[in-house]
Order: C-alpha cells, then structure tokens, then sequence
C-alpha cells in the first residue's frame, strides 16, 4: 500500500538530529519557555518575514488567541462579522465562534479552492470587520487583492496559515500578508511536531504582546493577570524538534512540488481535475507548498475505491463542509453550493517528501488505468 503520508518515514529522516535536540532539553532542566522556545520564534518570524513569531499549544489556538486579541484591543467585538471560505476545515470557523464573533462563509473560487476576491467583496456589509483568509491546501489565497478589499473598507486580515508554511506570491510570504496569520505544527502538517504546536505571526508589536499574554494565563508578567487568560504553551521539547524540521522545509518543499509537477503531467485526463499550479501572474509553483494535492471528480468515491484496491491510499478533505455541521446546525439550511460540490469531488493524492519516484508513477498508472477501465 502507498500510505497516504508516511509520518515514521518522514521524521526518522532526521532520527539523529532529533534525538540530539530531545538530548538537549533533557540536560538543560527548563522544559517551558526558555532557549528553545525563544530560537524557535526568532528562526520561524525570520523565515516568514515577520517582526514576531509568539508560539502556542496549537493551530486552532493560534487562530483563536488572535480575534481574542483584538477584542482585547477593542479592534472586534461581540456579534462583528468575519469574512471566512465556507469550504474550509472546521478549525477556522471555531476560533470565530468562540470568540462570540459572527462567520460569514462564502463560497470560494472554483479553480483554487481559495477566497474569491469579487465574492468577498460583495459579502461585506457595515458589521464586516475582518477576513480570514485560508491557504487551503497549501496554495496562497489571492493576498494581493484582498488586502487592497481590506484596506478599501477597513478590516482586518487573519491569515490560516496551518497548511501554506513557505508559499508565497512575489517573494512575500504566508504570514507576512495579513495583520497576523496563524500557523499549525499539527504532526502531518508541512511543518510538523511530535505532537501539538502552533504559533501566530505578525508584524504588529502590540498584537503580539497581547496574545502572548493571553496565551499565558492573561500575564505579562508573573504572577499579575491582565487578562482572563489560557494556558496555550510551546514547550521546550517540540520547539527544539520543531527548529530540526525547519532546517529542512525548503527541501521538503521543493519534493512536494516536483511530485505534484509529475503527476500535473502524468495524470492528465480531462476527467480529474488538477489543481492549478502557480500563481497566474508568476506562472511558477512559489504560490503552492501543496500540504496536499487535490483533484476534483465526479466520479470521485468510484476513483476512491479503484485507488484502494490498486494499493493507493487517499483521503477527503473535507467530506462534510463546516455549515452541514451537526455542531453548526444553524447552518444547516444555509445553500452553499459550490462549497458542497467540492466537498462531493475533491480526492487528495498521497503527497510527502518522503514518497519515491517509483510510488509517485504507481499513483500516476493507477489513476489513468481507471479512467480506462
Ligand atoms: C490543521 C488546521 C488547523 C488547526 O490546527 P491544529 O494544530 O490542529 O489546531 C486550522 N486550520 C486549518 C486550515 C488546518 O488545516
């Protein structure tokens, strides 16, 4: 079987590196919020082109902890609407609600899976405050255009950034485009751990000291409580793990594109839709870091199936679209059309670094042998 992502395959590339950064924090005695930590956030901030990197204990934290913030700051408040993709993982919708805010899910661009700036534009109302701009699958959002719509009327831009870690258009990368931008080191996520992390970007000082803050028990300093704070925390061991990975991302990177490239060519029938590679204004692959690699069928349970018995492993992102939701059953009614058509299409190939010349081409005849069949 061609597992879908071989996690094991993935981190014992680096086994040696890793037992010596996990050697490291045992020795140093301090397991939270020290060195590794501190390296960390100054490498990834560097690395997304961002004046602070805070980390916390996940993506979804990341995400949540930011519109905490700005409610905070008195930049949102209760009942402001969001702009968010009707199509994206849970996760983004959540870290809306929670903060009592309101989403306004819209349907995305056919072509990307992405926010769709005219569709944007025209779901802004009085109450818009703010957009929530996914990178799904690892292709940049149309950054360009909705920060000019944010600036037009105002809002501000959050960024999920959990799938996008090194996408970018013009150089400019995920994180560095919104006001802040949260990211995942879920394991399977391009960027992994070896168990839960996350961490927010931005560029923004205040924001930044806010969530810290907030992330931490509502404290700037010990022991006096600001806010009425979480417990959200990187700790020493997955940030010292995490600064391994990072060494190799760019790497990894370039893996994933070259396979996605190979199998752009190689499966090639009018049938299955591929996804779009590269920005149409770059006509390069800078704007795709491919977390995963989508493509969209009609026959997509049948090409599920036939892939399985062919000993090739896939998966749905997502099979059920957040607003058919039981948790979101006021949504439950609401038409999204679009977003339920890609969630009955979409078929995600096995894509990793790891996988080999040989089990990309297997990938490859399978697909186009069912296409025949
Ligand atoms: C993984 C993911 C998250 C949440 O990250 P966790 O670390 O699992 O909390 C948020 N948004 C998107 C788009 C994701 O893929």
């Amino acid at each position: 079987m061609i597992p879908f992502l071989d996690l094991k395959a993935i981190n014992t590339q680096y086994r040696e590196e890793l037992i010596e950064a996990t050697t490291r924090v045992i020795d140093s005695g301090w397991y939270i919020h020290g060195d590794e930590v501190e390296q960390f956030e100054k490498e990834f901030a560097q690395y997304c082109q961002t004046q602070h990197c805070v980390s916390v204990a996940n993506g979804l934290d990341a995400l949540t902890l930011t519109l905490r913030a700005w409610k905070e700051l008195e930049k949102l408040k209760d009942g402001d609407e969001i702009i968010v993709p009707a199509n994206t993982y849970i996760a983004s919708i959540l870290a809306i609600t929670e903060n009592n805010l309101k989403p306004v899910l819209v349907d995305p661009d056919e072509q990307t899976y992405n926010l769709c700036p005219v569709k944007t534009a025209a779901a802004i109302t009085s109450q818009t405050k703010a957009i929530l701009a996914v990178h799904l699958y690892g292709q940049l959002a149309p950054m360009p255009e909705l920060m000019m719509l944010a600036d037009q009327y105002g809002l501000l831009v959050l960024e999920d950034s959990a799938q996008a870690h090194g996408a970018a258009i013009n150089g400019i990368k995920a994180g560095s485009w919104g006001h802040a931008s949260g990211f995942s080191f879920y394991p399977g996520k391009n960027l992994g751990a070896l168990g839960d992390a996350g961490a927010v970007t931005t560029s923004d000082d205040e924001l930044a000291n806010t969530i810290r803050a907030l992330g931490n028990y509502g404290s700037h300093k010990k022991y006096e409580n600001l806010y009425q704070g979480v417990n959200s925390r990187l700790d020493e061991m997955q940030a010292a793990l995490l600064r391994v990975k990072l060494k190799h991302l760019d790497r990894e990177t370039d893996r994933r594109r070259e396979i996605a490239l190979a199998y752009a060519k190689g499966i090639n029938q009018p049938s299955l839709t591929q996804p779009i590679l590269g920005s149409s204004t770059m006509g390069s692959l800078e704007n795709h870091v491919f977390h995963l690699y989508v493509i969209r069928t009609r026959k997509r349970n049948a090409l599920q199936k036939y892939l399985n018995e062919h000993n090739v492993q896939t998966l749905i992102h997502y099979p059920i679209p957040p607003h058919k939701q039981q948790a979101y059953g006021h949504f439950n009614e609401q038409d999204y059309p679009l977003t339920e058509s890609i969630h009955q299409q979409v078929l995600s190939l096995p894509i990793s670094p790891v996988m080999t010349d040989e089990q990309v081409d297997t990938v490859i005849t399978a697909c186009k042998r069912f296409e025949m069949h």
